[in-house]
């Protein structure tokens, strides 16, 4: 509308919210459509979507039989881009993109770049491309995109890119895991100098879904455009790993008689948990991409403090250390956070978003001392503990109300013994019990700190 498109906006609700919103839009002079999402309007020669809207919702469908264009958010900043608009490093996968387009952000500004972590993490793409403050004059952009965002975003093009990880996650959106990785893939398409992926994950079996690197093959690239690997182990050439203790670089070095650069120790990472590790590689792996020097991944590295919620050390009591990653939504991110600690106290519930618990629960099971279950969908948390950690004692507090964070904390604080760590990782969405992820986080914090002041010990 700012830009002179007349512009209709289509919402399928028309309660309370819906009819406020549109009396908002209507005041700028833009045409508001409530109570039917289905219809395309006359005369339509763009469609601009929402995740809100799922691949073939019936609007999609008029569109397709009128030959009318559908694009997401992202699609339309591409092409609104200056000639001079910044490159974009972009980052998705299912865990860690938030975190990594932080550290990317991070060891750029490092580099004395000028740059900003956009995207998906909460800035829109639009406001960056038209250059508003303070998004003007930058060198280089942090981007990070969902798998929704890039379903539609068919002419994306990135300086390079990385797939984190793959796990299933949004299937309901998709509607296969051959869909979610494919939409996931789409990051690589077009990439100009290195498509980074995920050299750990293990070799593709039948039924499991393509790995990262899979993708990249798949990906029609630009010519001189390099995979890049990244690796917990010792590199391959042509991928970042670590050995003894420091990121080493084999893929992009000064010159051919050096084999690797060092980049930084497992030290400067904050937390130096393995999956934060490959966090920390994807973003390095990119930043190398650009031609950032050793010094400043390091640098960056260092720098960079994660956001609340995820990894977040509470408190000491007594001996036990007390961990909140509530971010930690889906059993993916739970198996990570998980694997960092021995011996654990696990708090775990919410709601499951249609997950299996088996494979974490089996991954897990030798390093738990006991487990508390609160929310929605706690029963198959309870089940898989039940088939894989029969010894594992498991408090269920049967409980979905907000209340019952400070009764998990203290059912946690009975099972622990001095070395363990209470970690906070529910593997589920928090809305059955909290408004969102950094309310159940607050939460669970508040509650231990009220038990070490109690207890008399300091945070
Ligand atoms: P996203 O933006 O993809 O949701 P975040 O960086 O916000 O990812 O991290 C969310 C949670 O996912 C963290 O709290 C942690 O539990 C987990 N996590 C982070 N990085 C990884 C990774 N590389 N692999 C698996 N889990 C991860």
């Amino acid at each position: 509308h700012g830009l002179g498109a007349r512009v209709t906006v289509v919402n399928g609700g028309d309660g309370e919210g819906p009819r406020r919103q549109a009396a908002e839009l209507e005041a700028l002079g833009i045409t508001v459509r409530l109570g039917d999402d289905r219809t395309l309007p006359e005369g339509t020669e763009l469609v601009v979507t929402t995740p809100g809207f799922k691949p073939g919702s019936p609007l999609f469908e008029a569109a397709g039989r009128a030959g009318v264009p559908v694009w997401g958010d992202v699609e339309l900043a591409w092409r609104l881009r200056g000639p001079d608009s910044p490159p974009w490093l972009a980052v998705t996968g299912t865990n860690g993109k938030t975190t990594t387009v932080q550290m990317l952000a991070s060891i750029l500004r490092a580099a004395g770049l000028r740059t900003a972590a956009v995207g998906n993490i909460g800035v829109s793409l639009i406001d960056v491309v038209l250059e508003q403050e303070p998004y003007d004059g930058l060198d280089v952009l942090a981007v990070e995109l969902s798998s929704y965002q890039l379903h539609w975003a068919p002419s994306l093009r990135p300086h390079s890119a990385v797939v984190l990880n793959l796990a299933p996650d949004h299937l309901d959106w998709h509607g296969s895991m051959e869909a979610y990785a494919a939409d996931k893939g789409r990051i690589y398409e077009g990439n100009q100098v290195a498509c980074v992926y995920n050299a750990d994950e293990s070799p593709s079996q039948a039924g499991a879904g393509p790995r990262t690197e899979d993708l990249v093959r798949a990906a029609d690239v630009a010519e001189g455009a390099r995979a890049i690997g990244f690796t917990l182990g010792a590199p391959a050439p042509s991928q970042l790993g670590v050995v003894e203790g420091v990121l080493v670089d084999r893929a992009f070095v000064p010159n051919r008689h050096q084999q690797a650069q060092e980049l930084a120790e497992t030290g400067d990472i904050h937390p130096a948990a393995p999956h934060n590790i490959a966090n920390a590689l994807a973003a390095a792996a990119l930043a190398r991409a650009f031609g950032v020097p050793a010094t400043a991944v390091r640098d960056g590295l260092r720098a960079f403090t994660p956001d609340a919620h995820r990894i977040t050390h509470v408190a000491d009591t007594g001996g036990i250390a007390w961990v909140d990653d509530s971010k930690a939504t889906n059993t993916h991110a739970a198996e990570a956070s998980l694997a960092a600690y021995d011996p654990i106290v696990w708090i775990a519930g919410g709601l499951a978003k249609g997950a299996a618990f088996d494979e974490l629960v089996a991954a897990s099971a030798p390093r738990l001392r006991g487990a508390v279950l609160m929310g929605a969908d706690r029963h198959l948390i309870r089940e898989a503990l039940a088939r894989h950690a029969p010894d594992v004692p498991v408090t269920d507090l049967e409980r979905t109300d907000t209340g019952a964070m400070a009764e998990a904390v203290r059912a946690a604080k009975s099972l622990a013994r001095p070395g363990d760590t209470v970690l906070l990782a529910p593997a589920c969405a928090s809305m059955d019990m909290f408004v969102n992820y950094n309310a159940r986080g607050d939460a669970f914090a508040e509650a231990v700190r009220a038990l070490a002041s109690a207890e008399g010990h300091s945070e």
